[in-house]
């Protein structure tokens, strides 16, 4: 997948990305990430990008053409390569939330551009006629667009087969399935004098799976709510399943306390 970050400072995004995770993958071809430094496409003499606002107002604006031709120049190569030109994303804190569905769903893309405004944002009408969709990454307002745009380009890239070492530690991450991730423990299993939860020593695959299951559930409940109740109504069958499961549990433990009481009555 390829992603075009145009922007005023390109350092900025390069350093970053070439890191890590990310930087392993675009080394295996997996992600490819180019920077486009937009100040090159400007058409004034002094190689200014920005302007005073109409209206008045403090700050200043990048201005329509060079964000535009920055952008179409892009498209071109798009163009030639995937026979459509690619999705604009605007980083803005005016658009819908990014969120793990979003991620997930732009990793099916091909390519994609993410434009990084600065300053008090960009001319309106370069925005309208590049057809950009606003994206946030939360309630805040940035000096730039370029924190926004590498934090969707490292939430979308690792959901690319083969970005993260072991495709298994995407899909059990907290909000993949809706839910927040249940606690998780490393060697020792006993760390100043606190013991790892037994179950996880059990070797009983299935009795893990649901202790993380009631965990993720009990978390999410807790801290979010919201998502607590979207899982709830999204899922019927899971949580079906899971009630059933719990009462056949009670029934189990119930006939065995009666048991018990028996054998000591009969004693
Ligand atoms: N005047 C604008 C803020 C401009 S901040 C307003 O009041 O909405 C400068 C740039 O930072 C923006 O153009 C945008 O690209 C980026 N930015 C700031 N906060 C952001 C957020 N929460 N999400 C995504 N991008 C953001």
């Amino acid at each position: 997948m390829r992603f075009h970050v145009l922007t005023l400072f390109p350092e900025m995004v390069e350093s970053v990305l070439g890191e890590s995770i990310l930087g392993r993958a675009a080394q295996k071809g997996l992600v490819e990430f180019s920077a486009v430094d937009i100040r090159r496409f400007t058409e004034n003499r002094h190689n200014r990008v920005d302007d005073y606002t109409y209206g008045g107002g403090a700050g200043m604006l990048m201005q329509a053409q060079p964000v535009f031709d920055c952008c179409s120049f892009v498209q071109e190569g798009i163009l030639s390569r995937q026979g459509r030109p690619a999705r604009v994303l605007y980083m803005s804190p005016l658009g819908p939330v990014f969120d793990q569905r979003m991620a997930q769903e732009l990793a099916k893309e091909e390519e994609l551009i993410l434009l990084c405004g600065h300053y008090e944002g960009i001319d309106a009408r370069a925005l309208e006629e590049i057809g950009a969709e606003e994206v946030s990454i939360g309630d805040f307002v940035l000096t730039g667009g370029e924190l926004p745009a590498m934090m969707i380009i490292d939430a979308v890239s690792r959901m690319i087969p083969g970005v993260l070492g072991n495709t298994e530690s995407a899909d059990t991450d907290s909000f993949m399935n809706g839910l927040l991730e249940y606690p998780q423990y490393s060697r020792p299993a006993v760390w100043h004098g606190r013991e790892v939860p037994p179950v996880l020593l059990s070797g009983d695959h299935a009795r893990v799976e649901e202790w993380r299951f009631e965990q993720s559930l009990a978390i999410t409940k807790e801290r979010r709510p919201d998502l607590y109740d979207r899982f709830v109504q999204e899922n019927p069958e899971i949580m079906e399943a899971r009630q059933k499961r719990l009462d056949r549990q009670k029934r189990l433990e119930e006939r065995r306390r009666r048991r018990e009481l028996k054998q000591q009555g009969g004693q």
